[in-house]
């Protein structure tokens, strides 16, 4: 029995070490009963990145496709302890949500003062909904602090479910770290698959045994469903909220 209807971040063809293109995600998604998922492709410059102009013409990818929603995003890149994301200034009001993550190739991992910094500035800027994979061992952070900033800015600290199937190595007790902390500080959190090929896509079975463990409970996932995610995603302005609103009132 589904519990998460959403996936805000799976990765396409467009980033060139993934696999699988918007239509095997849309087939997967009605296979597996999900209904909305965001398609965050790498920004540049991480080397495998679409150019710009790849983001800029989501325009043509319908709303909804077989009854699923598709969300235009993007994970873009922590690039600076001053917290800039450098993403096109013309760009952000036609992306539906933005990710923001630490990745080796971009921004050399650091000591715990230097990437909390750059985490907390990226989180301040309002240029980002959600922080990608921030358990990353290579990256540590002063976790009660960014969960803090996270929720002051209303920003969500994603729990990756790949983190825990061979990337990040060592991303578990971070997670549970983060996780904890968040149930502490009353904040919310979003899972993601970063699926890199659409059989990973809404597969969320370890953020599901983290947050039993934790004892987290799931109405605090915001992105659990359609309305949750769209909800949060009116609180940043994003016009997405309204134009799929008949289609969210229309689920069962
Ligand atoms: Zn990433
Ligand atoms: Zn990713």
């Amino acid at each position: 029995m589904r519990q998460i209807f959403t996936d805000t971040h799976c990765h396409t063809v467009a980033s060139t070490h993934a696999y699988s293109t918007v239509h095997d995600h849309v087939a997967q998604a009605r296979k597996i009963g999900l209904q909305l998922f965001v398609l965050t492709d790498h920004a540049p410059p991480m080397p495998d990145a679409p150019h710009f102009w790849h983001f800029g013409n989501r325009r043509v990818i319908p709303r909804v496709v077989d009854g699923i929603a598709i969300l235009r995003g993007m994970e873009a890149n922590i690039e600076s302890v001053s917290g800039s994301i450098s993403v096109p200034e013309k760009l952000y009001p036609i992306l539906d949500l933005v990710i923001a993550s630490f990745h080796e190739p971009v921004f050399e991992p650091s000591g715990i003062a230097t990437n909390t910094e750059a985490m907390i500035n990226t989180i301040l800027s309002g240029r980002c909904q959600i922080i990608g994979h921030p358990g990353n061992p290579n990256f540590p952070i002063d976790v009660n602090a960014v969960v803090s900033a996270a929720k002051e800015s209303n920003v969500l600290l994603e729990i990756n479910n790949s983190s825990f199937n061979g990337s990040r190595q060592g991303s578990s007790e971070n997670c549970r770290a983060i996780l904890e902390a968040i149930g502490k500080q009353d904040w919310k959190i979003s899972f993601a698959s970063d699926a890199h090929i659409a059989f990973d896509l809404g597969k969320f079975d370890d953020c599901l045994r983290l947050c039993r463990e934790v004892g987290f409970p799931l109405e605090k996932v915001a992105t659990r469903t359609p309305r949750q995610l769209l909800a949060f995603l009116a609180e940043h302005d994003k016009a997405v909220a309204l134009e799929l609103d008949d289609w969210c009132q229309a689920l069962p």
